[in-house]
Parts: C-alpha cells; structure tokens; sequence
C-alpha cells in the first residue's frame, strides 16, 4: 500500500496541490498541479513528475474553495485507485505565539488558528478553508499545518520587539516574519551548493515573489528579517507597499476619509509594483515596458532591496554571501544584476554571464560576498513537516 503526502497550498485564487510517495524517505514528487480561477472560470490542470500533462480541464464557474476542493478530491480518487493518501500537508501562513512546528490539526487547533485570521486577513482565512472543507469531506485523514512563522520563531529578542509597551508585545503584537517554509529550505539546501563554511556563515536570502522579504541567516538560523506583524511590512510587492510610516495608516483615515477596508485594499491590493507602476504586478511586463512609471516601480523595488540589505548586514555584522529565490529572483535576470549593482558598496563583483544564464553563483571569484541564485521548494518542505508529523503520531 502506498502512503502518499498530499500537499496544498490554498491562496485567495488558486489551490496549488503537489503529490509525494511517502514510502521513500527521499519523498519523490508524483506529480503537481493546481485549481485556478476560484470564484470566476474555475480550471484543474495537473502534471506528472516529468512535466508531462496529466488533466487540463474546466471545473466550472464561479466555483469557491469548498466546491473545488470537492471535484479535486473526486478527481483524484477516480484518478490513484491504487494510491492511499497518508496525510494531507497545508501551508498556514501564521501560527502565531503557539505553534512554533508544525502541527498536526484538530478541531481545538483549527479554531485556535483562526483567531489569527486579522494577522493575516489574505492568507489564513483561504488556507484554514482549505483544512476545513478537506475535514468535512475526508474527516479521518490526517491534516498538517506547517507555518510560514515557524521558521523565525527562534529570532533574537530585539528583533521581535516594536517599540510598543510590553503589554502589547504581550498581546502578541510583534514580529514575527513570513516565507519561513522558503528560507528554511533554503538553509538546508545552502550546505552543498555554497559549500559548509560559507552554509554556516552570514548570509542574506532575498525571496522575491509576489510577496517579498529577506531574511538574515547565521549558523543557519533566522535572526532578523524584513517582514513583521504581517506579511505588509519590509520590502514593496506586487501589489503590497512594504515598510510604510505607520503615521500614513492614520492619515489616510483622517484626511481621505478612509475606511478600515479602504486602507486594507489600498496597501495590500493596489500599491507595490502595481501602485507605482500603474500598470502591472508581474515583473515581466514590467521589465518589458518603456514606460517611466514602469522604470520607477523598478528602481524603487531595487533601492528599497539595498536598503533592507544593508540593516541586515549591520545585524549580521558583515555578509558573507547573498541569496536569489523565488519567482523574480530565480528568474528576473536584470533585477538581480541591479540588485548586485547597487550592493558593490559590500564588496560584491558580479558575474554578468553566469547571471544571463540563471547559474547557481553569479558573483566572480574575487568576490568579498559570493551571490547565488538557488530555486526554492516551499511544497517539499511542508511534505517533510507532513511526513515527519505523521511518523511522530505513529511512533507513539
Ligand atoms: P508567489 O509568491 O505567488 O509564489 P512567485 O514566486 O511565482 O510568486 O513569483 C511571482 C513573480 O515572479 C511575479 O512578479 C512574476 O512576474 C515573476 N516572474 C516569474 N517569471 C519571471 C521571469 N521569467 N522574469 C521576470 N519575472 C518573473
């Protein structure tokens, strides 16, 4: 019998799934796909461990969560009859003060997690609907919560604190950083591609996706990074502003008469690349445009990057290497070669060829920091939490 890690990632428009064999320690992919579309024209498309196409289809209009997660699981019995799923692994973003690893989820844990939903008003409330539609449908299938918060959970005091009172620290206002799921992939991987001395050293991640933070890294282990509360703070996004004087929240609700849910879409929804822009979130189209708006979106998002790289570097005491994951990082070649431009003040000197070609060191040899561009793998690392979860619960 085969006790497959089923892995999903429910966002406000799409339920990413990946499939792993759990017989093997080593939990080979199976295959992946996703559900988009929710809400609007729903569509399931899926492909095997090589890539090649599995479904491609219209699951319907208008489709929510619930009834998506529904035609996915039907499908998906129709489809591995000689497959069993051990356990279903989802990505939460926030966990809070409490769940520092992940968890596995029950009907105390699932309530006390939503009481994190205003941390998180984008994420939590599509990934908790993700677990709860998938309990009602498949209620004794184990479900596993792995965090994006967990991660950071270790980060040095000074670097959890607003300067609020203690009272509001102890009400769970703090820092407590995002992309955790990424960076720690990210640190385990580091020993064989930048070698165990350098892994162990100071180092930045900068995962630039639609959400965006960095991450500082000594000995492995997150001790600052540039996401807080939530996931609004630090760099600009696509759509989201980043760092922001907490005095233009208040001013934007007495001046322009905004609403709590006015300045919710405004900072989430329309600022970032979007908001300066005026054009788009997608660092293609942005790239590809002759447009001035489109250049200042750029050149913002890279200024504010050196910016938030060089605090992190007074954290770290020095850098010792810097880090590309994630969609633009992987994959945006000029944003990465402006990105080193600008940290030539760290002593970096950049490789322009190896660059072009994406190759994992993008710095020359004589480089005081090295730069490499390592792809992430989020959904691997919630399968490992899944696995281990699991194992753990059936060891005892
Ligand atoms: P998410 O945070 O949703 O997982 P990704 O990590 O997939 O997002 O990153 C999405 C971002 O990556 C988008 O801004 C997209 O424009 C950008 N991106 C993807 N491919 C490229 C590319 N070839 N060149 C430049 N940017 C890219």
């Amino acid at each position: 019998m085969n006790s497959d890690i089923l892995v999903l990632n429910s966002g406000s428009s799409s339920i990413k799934f990946g499939l792993y064999d759990g017989d093997d320690e080593g939990l080979p992919l199976l295959g992946h796909g996703q559900i988009e579309g929710l809400g609007a024209a729903v569509r399931l498309r899926a492909v095997d461990h090589n890539g090649a196409p599995v479904v491609d289809k219209a699951l319907g209009e208008g489709l929510d969560h619930g009834q998506a997660m529904a035609l996915l699981v039907a499908w998906g019995r129709e489809r591995e009859m000689a497959r069993e799923i051990a356990a279903v692994g989802h990505r939460v973003v926030h966990g809070g003060t409490r769940f520092k690893a992940a968890v596995r989820v029950d009907t105390a844990v699932l309530a006390e997690l939503e009481q994190l939903n205003p941390l998180a008003p984008l994420h939590q409330p599509h990934n908790l609907a993700g677990i709860r539609t998938l309990a009602e449908l498949e209620p004794a299938l184990p479900q596993v919560a792995c965090f994006d918060t967990a991660f950071h959970h270790k980060l040095p005091p000074l670097s959890q604190r607003f300067a609020l009172p203690r009272e509001y620290f102890d009400a769970g206002i703090r820092r407590y950083g995002f992309h955790g799921l990424s960076y720690e992939y990210i640190a385990e991987t580091l020993p064989e591609v930048v070698g165990r001395a350098v892994a162990a050293g100071r180092i930045i991640v900068a995962h630039l996706g639609n959400g965006a933070s960095l991450c500082a890294l000594r000995g492995g282990q997150s001790i600052d990074t540039t996401m807080g509360f939530t996931a609004l703070d630090g760099l600009p996004m696509g759509t989201r502003c980043g760092s922001l004087d907490p005095g233009v929240v208040l001013y934007l609700q007495d001046a322009f008469g905004m609403s709590r849910a006015e300045v919710t879409d405004l900072l989430y929804h329309r600022s970032g690349l979007l908001g300066v822009s005026g054009i788009s979130n997608d660092m293609r189209k942005l790239l590809a445009s002759d447009l001035p708006s489109a250049r200042e979106a750029i050149a913002l998002y890279t200024y504010r990057i050196n910016r938030e790289i060089g605090a992190l570097t007074a954290t770290l005491n020095g850098l010792d290497a810097l880090v590309f994951t994630a969609g633009i990082g992987e994959r945006a070649a000029p944003i990465r070669a402006r990105v080193c431009e600008l940290a030539a003040w760290l002593g970096v000197r950049f490789d322009a060829a190896a660059n072009e070609q994406h190759a994992p060191r993008i710095s020359t040899k004589d480089s005081a920091v090295s730069v490499w561009v390592i792809p992430t793998n989020e959904e691997r690392m919630i399968a490992r939490h899944t696995h281990n979860v699991l194992n753990e619960r059936t060891a005892t």
